[in-house]
């Protein structure tokens, strides 16, 4: 099962992310796990993409293609994988595909988790991170026993810079113009599914997982 998981921050993607690969025992590929993994091996493009990164400049295409390549080469790949981050352009895109025909593998969804932005703003404004075990919270839909204190472990509670409200409408701004493109691209390969992410965590991954073995009929 070759899949590439989009979604907004908030969205509940990670959630799904990590149940796919329990469903489908495939591995989940991360742009920043595979950045971090080929820096640690010291592969040819782990050195490149360090320096980049070290002189706090963007990881040049022709870098990160080469890392996505190389991971996806791997035998862990040879069933499948749920691609998470990558692409963000549509040049990532076409360079994606070309790297995936010279694989010998065909994408079978795009599955993209959606929701309001209005939802989204509500959920992430609502996290709350605890200062001593590092414990997630939500101040409605998951909210502590004591307010602004930690169940496990009695520490404070507090939100994280990016959580906060004016921080999230910006990140939810950029994360649509540079998806829209994308959305566009891999509707018409016909391969494109958007799937509800406003309902329980387990209906969203039924809906994926329904929508996943049916385009393998
Ligand atoms: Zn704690």
């Amino acid at each position: 099962m070759y899949i590439l998981l989009m979604g907004p921050p908030g969205a509940g993607k990670g959630t799904q992310a990590a149940k796919l690969v329990d469903k489908f025992s495939i591995p989940h590929i991360s742009t920043g796990d595979m950045f971090r993994a080929a820096v640690k091996e010291g592969t040819h493009l782990g050195r490149q993409a360090k320096e980049f990164m070290d002189a706090g400049q963007l990881v040049p295409d022709s870098v990160t293609i080469g890392i996505v390549k190389e991971r996806l080469a791997k035998p862990d790949c040879k069933t499948g994988f749920i691609l998470d981050g990558f692409p963000r352009t549509l040049e990532q895109a076409a360079a994606l595909d070309v790297t995936l025909d010279q694989l010998g593998i065909k994408l079978d969804r795009v599955v993209n988790i959606t929701a309001p932005d209005d939802e989204l703003v509500k959920r992430i404004t609502g996290r709350r991170i605890c200062k001593g075990c590092s414990a997630t919270y939500h101040v409605v839909l998951n909210a502590p026993l004591v307010a602004g204190k930690c169940d496990k472990c009695g520490a404070e509670l507090f939100q994280r810079g990016d959580d906060q409200a004016e921080t999230v409408t910006k990140r939810l701004e950029v994360y649509q113009v540079q998806t829209e493109p994308l959305i566009s691209y891999y509707r018409d390969k016909g391969v494109y599914a958007e799937i509800n992410g406003l309902q329980p965590i387990d209906k969203v991954l039924d809906d994926v997982v329904t929508n996943l073995r049916g385009n393998r009929t």
